[in-house]
């Protein structure tokens, strides 16, 4: 897997660029739940940002109070600080997270973020929209997240292995096939989730089960399922040919810019043009890139895989950040780290339609801004579900000792993904709101119906 993403952008310390009082997104973000569990009053929190965008759905649909206050905060919070050996002989102590959000529909699911910048509240975060996503894309999940504290391309295979395994080792107890199941995220990839899934075989003492489906995302050989390395990227294309046709886009012919080139990003620029569609501007951590007549989405992959970015692609011009937001698209795919779409961003977005293939790209200011230029925005608990969802069939597979060939697995996929539109587009229409707020309320009502029945123990 080439790297992914680019730098995580600082976020504005208040709507007027400035410490002290909060501006007008604080106000906007405002809501009797935060006071009542003490949340943190940043506006430019991820954490309170992502639950606000929940809670105006949940008002809007009446949800019962008592549901607001258990989905506005994870169940738990797990932090390990664990040493391991680095080549040179030296002993460095690194940081794990583990955060189980919900698991009302079924076991805890979600990534695991190797990342240098990576925090607990980045980590709940993605935890609740784990929760939210697997609700309304159909799975019997909950939602989960974890990472470590580590830029995983300074270290050696050997170091890595040993973090990776050490980590394991940390939270193996926490962990289980029928209980919580990790996955790659940004950073992580297929080897890590074979050294966990084995080390996790030696710890556990649970017999004839299956300990590998303690964990998705392995390798096709060592328990994988077909398809689940580009499933993701094939989730964003599913939804688009789901979504563009009312937005008045064709998918062949259309024109797309893609932020962040590592796995999501790369999947969904080469799904895309193999549909008709012409990548022509990409941006990642390394640099910027365009070509009006069309990037070639397969041979950027290839030069991504060799180079770790997409700076010094040839057969392109090079760009500057400001350029590569201007640029005139019909589709622009953010795919790489929360809040990089703000106001600034989403005021230079030259596009008709954002397909959120990162995990909450947009900030509330920057939707609110893409809102008002009559940008429609597909959001990431709808336009990425498709990485968990064959993390399921994966799961599925596993357990049932089968293997079905990628046509199962990709025909599956897209059942998946058009009932979750469908319910999205069902919500739009009855509550009037916009697609965000209906994939909210799409996720809501299966977790509602799921809490009525099982009440609130004891
Ligand atoms: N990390 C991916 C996501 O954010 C996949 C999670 C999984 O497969 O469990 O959706």
């Amino acid at each position: 897997m080439s790297q992914a993403t680019a730098t995580k952008k600082p976020v504005k310390t208040n709507a007027k660029g400035k410490g002290g009082a909060p501006g007008k997104g604080a106000e906007l973000l405002a809501h009797p739940i935060f006071d009542e569990l003490g949340f943190q009053t940043d506006p430019n929190n991820l954490y309170r940002q992502t639950v606000s965008c929940m809670l105006q759905a949940a008002d809007l649909m009446n949800l019962p109070h008592q549901l607001k206050i258990v989905l506005a905060q994870p169940k738990n919070e797990i932090m390990v600080n664990f040493p391991v050996r680095m080549d040179d002989g030296e002993f460095r102590l690194f940081k794990g997270y583990r955060v189980q959000h919900n698991n009302a529909l079924g076991p805890y699911k979600g990534g695991l973020r190797f990342h240098h910048d990576v925090h607990l509240d980045d980590v709940k975060s993605l935890a609740f929209l784990m929760t939210m996503k697997c609700s309304l894309v159909g799975v019997p999940f909950g939602g989960g997240k974890g990472g470590i504290k580590v830029d995983p391309y300074k270290h050696s295979k050997g170091e890595m292995e040993r973090i990776v395994r050490r980590f394991t080792t940390a939270i193996a107890h926490q962990i289980g096939p029928d209980y919580d199941i990790p996955a790659p995220d940004v950073g992580s990839n297929a080897q890590h989730m074979a050294w966990i899934a084995d080390t996790y075989s030696f710890l556990s003492e649970v017999g004839g089960h299956q300990p590998e489906a303690v964990i998705t995302g392995k390798p096709v050989e060592f328990g994988g399922s077909l398809g689940r390395e580009k499933a993701t990227g094939q989730g964003v294309v599913d939804t688009l040919t789901e979504m563009l046709p009312e937005i008045g886009v064709d998918m062949k012919g259309c024109k797309v810019s893609i932020l962040g080139y590592g796995n999501v990003g790369s999947w969904t620029g080469r799904i895309l043009q193999d549909r008709g569609a012409k990548i022509i501007a990409v941006m990642d951590h390394t640099g910027g890139i365009a070509n009006d007549n069309g990037i070639d989405a397969h041979s950027l992959a290839l030069h991504c895989s060799k180079l770790g970015g997409v700076g010094g692609y040839k057969n392109a011009d090079k760009i500057d950040k400001d350029e590569f937001y201007q640029t005139r698209v019909d589709v622009f795919v953010p795919c790489a780290l929360e809040q990089m779409i703000q106001e600034p961003e989403a005021r230079m977005l030259n596009c008709k339609v954002v397909a959120e293939g990162a995990n909450a790209p947009t900030t509330p200011a920057g939707e609110r801004v893409l809102e008002s230029r009559g940008i429609e925005v597909l959001p990431a608990i709808l336009c990425n579900a498709g990485g968990v969802t064959v993390s399921y069939f994966e799961w599925v597979q596993n357990k049932t000792c089968q293997s079905w060939d990628l046509d199962q697995v990709d025909a599956q996929l897209n059942k998946h993904m058009v009932r979750a539109a469908a319910k999205v587009r069902e919500a739009r229409k009855k509550y009037k709101c916009g697609l965000r707020t209906a994939a909210y309320i799409g996720a809501l009502e299966r977790l509602r119906a799921a809490y009525e029945l099982r009440g609130i123990f004891p």
